[in-house]
Parts: structure tokens; C-alpha cells; sequence
């Protein structure tokens, strides 16, 4: 990565997970980029994992900016205590707001929504369509499936090898600071040596 990265997505979900180790890797995450002056771009809930990281970089005096469509304020809480909550007319302008205000984007444990976001900005990679860095936080293994779903579309000759490199695995809140700042990546195992 050559530029510092001053601004990340999160994406993650709008429940809070079936463990309370959900929420700690979320307010972790959170926390850091506050203490590192990482402004947090995320889809404005004020629920589930998604409230918990904004909270989290709020408390520890960072800068997060959501962006929620109109029709969701209710039903994902929209966050009233953020630095700026964008309210947008749809989730495809959610999605494209918050692509253009980030950097990087990270994906901690979530759901449907957050399945759909992470494939999107792979693919939107793929295409050519940015060469933003997209980092999954493997948290528990939560990320196993999808890795083994990724590796099982490749080995039936549906997505070329390269796929594997449009993203990277990490397994802690360190190592994704590492690779914000910059750091080398052979210091994390990434996807294509996971095995
Ligand atoms: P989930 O991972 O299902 O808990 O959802 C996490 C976030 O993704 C929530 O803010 C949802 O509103 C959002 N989301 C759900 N479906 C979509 C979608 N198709 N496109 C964009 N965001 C979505």
C-alpha cells in the first residue's frame, strides 16, 4: 500500500452475532482507528456490530462518518452521535458514498448485507474499477466459509487464481494496523498462503 491510508470502510453486520467476541473484535477495530487517527466511513447504524465500532472510534476521540438511505433510519437506528450521518435516497448511493470517501476497506463478521458489500468491492476490483486495499479480519475463523467458497469458484475454473490477491485475511486488529500503515505484507500470512 503506498499512500497512508486517513479514511477506511467497515463493513459488518447490523446484529451483534451469536458470540460476545463479535463485539469486542468490532469495538477493537473501532477503537483503533480512533487512536490512529483513521476516519471511520460505515453505513450509519446505531445497531449490531455497526453502532458498536462507531461508538468505539467516537470513544477513543476519532472522526466516523455514516451514510444510511432514508428508508433504513428507523430500522437500523441511525447513529444521532456521529461526526456527519449523510442521508442518502438509495443503497446503491450508500454503497457509492461510501466507496468514494474511503481509502481501504475492512470486513469484520456480518451478514447478508455485508457479504453483499464485501463481493461487490472484490469484484468492482476485479473489473478494474478501483485498486483500493480490502482487508477481511478473519476473526475466529468467521471468514473460513468464504474463503473455502472463493477457493471452491476458482478450483471450477469460474474465477482465475488472481482472485485470491484482491484481497487479504488477517487474523487480529495488529496486523490490520500493520497493513493500513503500509507495512509489508509478508509479515501477515495473506489469502494465497493461507493453506
Ligand atoms: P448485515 O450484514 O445483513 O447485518 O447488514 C449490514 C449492513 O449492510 C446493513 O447496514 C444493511 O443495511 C446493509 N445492506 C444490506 N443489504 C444490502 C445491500 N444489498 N446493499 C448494500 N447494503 C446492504
Amino acid at each position: 500500500m503506498s499512500q497512508v491510508i486517513k479514511s477506511v470502510c467497515v463493513y459488518c453486520g447490523a446484529s451483534t452475532g451469536a458470540s460476545p467476541t463479535f463485539l469486542k473484535i468490532a469495538t477493537d477495530v473501532g477503537r483503533a482507528l480512533g487512536e490512529n487517527g483513521i476516519r471511520l466511513i460505515y453505513g450509519g447504524g446505531g445497531i449490531g456490530l455497526m453502532g458498536a465500532v462507531a461508538d468505539a472510534t467516537l470513544a477513543a476521540g476519532g472522526q466516523v462518518v455514516g451514510v444510511i438511505p432514508e428508508h433504513l433510519q428507523q430500522a437500523e437506528l441511525g447513529h444521532r452521535g456521529l461526526t456527519e450521518l449523510k442521508i442518502v435516497d438509495s443503497m446503491h448511493t450508500r454503497k457509492r458514498m461510501m466507496f468514494d470517501l474511503s481509502q481501504a476497506f475492512i470486513v469484520l463478521p456480518g451478514g447478508m448485507g455485508t457479504l453483499d458489500e464485501t463481493f461487490e468491492i472484490i469484484t468492482w476490483r476485479q473489473l478494474g474499477m478501483h485498486d483500493k486495499p480490502i482487508i477481511l479480519v478473519n476473526h475466529d475463523d468467521y471468514w473460513d466459509p468464504f474463503l473455502d467458497l472463493v477457493d471452491h469458484v476458482i478450483d471450477n475454473g469460474f474465477a482465475r487464481s488472481a482472485t485470491r490477491q484482491l484481497f487479504s485475511v488477517v487474523g487480529s486488529v495488529g496486523r490490520l494496523l500493520d497493513m493500513l500503515e503500509g507495512e509489508p505484507q509478508t509479515r501477515e500470512p495473506s489469502y494465497p498462503e493461507r493453506i
